[in-house]
């Protein structure tokens, strides 16, 4: 039974669609659903979203694989990595080093992540030395301390009375069916001058230009939502927000899973690994950073900054 089926455009508020079909096909069960092309804007929004999306949530989904804690002496040398990568010593930078950077955090800054699945993220900071981090996920089981000053919050964000520093969601804004409301709980729950970081794939890629329903980052029926830049524009100013910089940070999986499901392969892990000579698997990650420096890659960075 659906929930609801909408007629306008959830960035732009427009009403010109195209539709079109697209597959679950990460996990290879087939099922048909309707996504809406906006016309004005270019956005993507899947037509009626499922009351139970749990079917397609298997329970090994990655959000869900268990923490990997470190040992007390990793943790020091992490935290010692992360203080000289923040420095600007940039050689042995952690991986998620080009986003942190940007948003340029103090050590005691309180800072939340969004549809955090196991709190691995805030869990790695907290080891390289940040000490007010605040995980959300209403999926998880229970409230739960993941180490001193590193929670995870079996919540919605807009659940609690606190206010951030900073509020990042990587790859969980797709997921969630009210963009213009997300944003707006965030500026809600951000301090004055507080920023806010959105990883998520963009309709604007050149892949599913090419592509349409096999691209990877489709991913029907989980993505209720993918934004255009333009459409994102449009509610960052609604919401409150100045956004400062759209960074395309793509890799070869764009390609990679896409040609997997235009041979009618699911997306596990082992046909990723072994459908591919690593020559071009290098070859894509080049692609990827080539697609990127000309704004066709198919996931971005945006850097919000409230506006009070
Ligand atoms: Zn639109």
């Amino acid at each position: 039974m659906p929930i609801k089926s909408v007629d306008h455009c959830k960035f732009c508020n427009s009403s010109s669609f195209v539709e079109f079909q697209a597959k679950e096909r990460m996990l290879g069960l087939g099922d048909e659903f309707t996504y809406q092309h906006c016309q004005d804007c270019g956005s993507i929004q899947l037509k009626t979203i499922p009351e139970d999306l749990s079917n397609y949530y298997p329970r090994d989904y990655y959000s869900f694989s268990l923490l990997v804690k470190s040992s007390p002496i990793k943790n020091l040398l992490k935290s010692a990595r992360m203080r000289l990568f923040l420095l600007g010593i940039d050689f042995l930078s952690p991986v998620y080093g080009y986003w942190l950077k940007k948003l340029n955090p103090k050590f005691n800054h309180k800072i939340a992540d969004l549809g955090c699945g196991n709190g691995q993220l805030i869990y790695e900071l907290n080891a390289g030395g940040f000490t007010n981090l605040h995980g959300f996920d209403p999926y998880v089981e229970k409230d739960l301390a993941l180490a001193e000053n590193c929670f995870l919050w079996k919540k919605e964000l807009s659940q609690t009375d606190e206010k951030f520093d900073i509020i990042m969601m990587h790859h969980s804004f797709e997921h969630m069916a009210e963009p213009l409301q997300v944003l707006k709980d965030c500026h809600v729950h951000l301090k004055r001058g507080g920023k806010l970081l959105i990883r998520t794939p963009v309709a604007d890629s050149e892949v599913f230009e090419k592509e349409k329903d096999l691209w990877v980052q489709l991913d029907a029926p989980r993505h209720l939502v993918i934004p255009s830049l333009k459409g994102f524009e449009v509610i960052a100013r609604k919401a409150g927000f100045r956004l400062n910089e759209v960074e395309f940070d793509s890799d070869a999986f764009q390609f990679l899973g896409t040609e997997l499901y235009k041979k009618g392969y699911s997306l596990n892990p082992e046909n990723l690994e072994n459908y591919f000579s690593p020559g071009e698997k290098k070859d894509y990650q080049k692609k990827a950073l080539q697609y990127n420096e000309k704004g066709l890659g198919d996931q971005v960075c945006f850097y919000l900054e409230r506006e009070d």
